[in-house]
């Protein structure tokens, strides 16, 4: 695609990241077969190569964007299923990212607006704030057809009715290995998932301790700071990623670490880009260095062994495989061959009535778990389970028996 940006607006490292972007895309459509917005919209404009074309316009002419653009750009959910099927390697993410942040510090929102994406960005980065609005959501749950606004009304019926107790597994601390060391990871405990699923992060610990990893929470280590980047907040994204870079890069330094383990997908996606992130700022080589050793759970898995398991019962597992894993980070089979290989097969999750629904993203979980009466647990803490783990409290829930021992299929 031919762009005209000046010379004068090339000295912007952002507008130069932009442009070479924009001049990688050759106009083709073949990532509207796979965007979910243009499936469902039917518009150009809401599909990757339209929203191409509408940053392309504000940004080369310094556009303060209207409405109508800022709807197409906030619509893209960000799942990048552009990137994967895109034949000339457009990064649409970073364009998208720069889109965000462009339209953040151009764009006057309504004041609705402005006062949910306010309260979004202090309160989910979080775990102490959230789980109080947890809280108050519950209570205010039977009252929640009187708020005028339908996205609140959503939120709340989103929110879970059980409150899980506060882990003081996510504390900085180290836990030691139960098999011979093989590797020293940090673990990412998140922000969000601290206060809505504390079973993933307990389960992941357990199960690469049994691995034969020393775990280590980095002391100052907090939220990715994904939800606000992908608002197009930069310096609040930036402030809470700088934190996670110094907390790893001081356990680098230290003790030294194999890897960064991350079991939110999402916030994987993230920190692997913290080095295009920081590319121009003094934490650039803390941040490359970050990004390099950040792994999902799955990738790290995959390098330890695992023990043969007992067999006792059979269970049935539906794959959930993220957006945010399979394109943004390009794990498309490393989960489910963990799982296979525990098991003697799988099959897929539509074509079957499954036992149990597994995802590596909190936010996949909360999303499926509302629709469905399958538990839907972590990928982990099936792995968890068939090393000799307790069962997941959300098969439990479900009236399983605490003494099976699964054969995956
Ligand atoms: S598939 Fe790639 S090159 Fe083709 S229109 Fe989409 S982004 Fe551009
Ligand atoms: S990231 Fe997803 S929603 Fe956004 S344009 Fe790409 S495919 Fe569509």
């Amino acid at each position: 695609m031919q762009t005209t940006f000046t010379p004068e607006q090339l000295t912007d490292p952002g507008i130069q990241r932009a442009n070479e972007i924009l001049r990688a895309c050759v106009h083709c459509g073949f990532c509207t077969a796979t965007c979910p917005t243009y499936q469902v919209l039917g518009d150009e404009l809401d599909s990757p190569r339209g929203r191409i074309y509408l940053i392309k316009d504000m940004l080369e002419n310094e556009r303060i964007p209207d409405a109508k653009t800022v709807g197409h750009i906030d619509r893209c959910l960000s799942c990048l299923a552009c990137m994967s099927t895109c034949p000339s390697g457009v990064h649409y993410m970073h364009l998208i990212d720069h889109a965000r942040a462009y339209v953040e510090n151009h764009y006057k929102r309504p004041v609705t607006d402005r006062v949910l994406r306010w309260v979004l960005a202090r309160i989910l980065p979080y775990p102490g704030r959230f789980r109080l609005a947890l809280l108050a959501a519950k209570i205010g749950r039977p009252f929640a057809r009187l708020l005028p606004d339908p996205r609140l009304r959503a939120m709340i019926a989103m929110a879970p009715k059980r409150i899980p107790p506060v882990s003081r597994n996510d504390d900085p601390q180290s836990f030691v290995p139960v098999a011979p060391r093989k590797m020293r990871v940090a673990l990412m405990t998140g922000c969000a998932q601290k206060a809505l699923n504390t079973d993933i992060n307990d389960a992941t610990i357990r199960l690469l301790t049994r691995l034969g990893c020393e775990v280590v929470i980095a002391e100052g280590a907090g939220c990715c700071g994904a939800l606000t980047h992908h608002m197009g907040k930069e310096d609040e994204s930036h402030a809470t990623a700088a934190k996670n870079i110094r907390a790893w890069a001081a356990e680098m330094d230290g003790a030294g670490l194999d890897a960064i383990v991350i079991n939110t997908s999402g916030c994987g996606t993230t920190v692997k880009d913290y080095g295009h992130m920081f590319r121009n700022e003094p934490l650039a080589a803390d941040a490359v260095r970050v990004s390099k050793i950040a792994m999902d759970v799955s990738e790290v898995l995959s390098k330890l062994d695992f023990p043969a398991s007992p067999a006792a019962q059979e269970m049935r597992v539906a794959y959930h495989a993220a957006c945010s894993l399979q394109h943004g980070q390009k794990i498309k089979t490393l989960p489910k061959d963990l799982l296979k290989n525990k098991a003697r097969k799988i099959r897929t999750l539509e074509a079957l009535t499954p036992d149990v629904i597994a995802a590596g993203n909190i936010g996949c979980m909360m999303q499926i778990g509302s629709g469905t009466g399958v538990p839907v647990v972590h990928t982990v803490e099936l792995l968890d389970w068939v090393t000799g783990g307790p069962i997941p409290p959300a098969m439990g829930a479900h009236g399983r028996p605490k003494s099976d021992i699964p054969i995956l299929r």
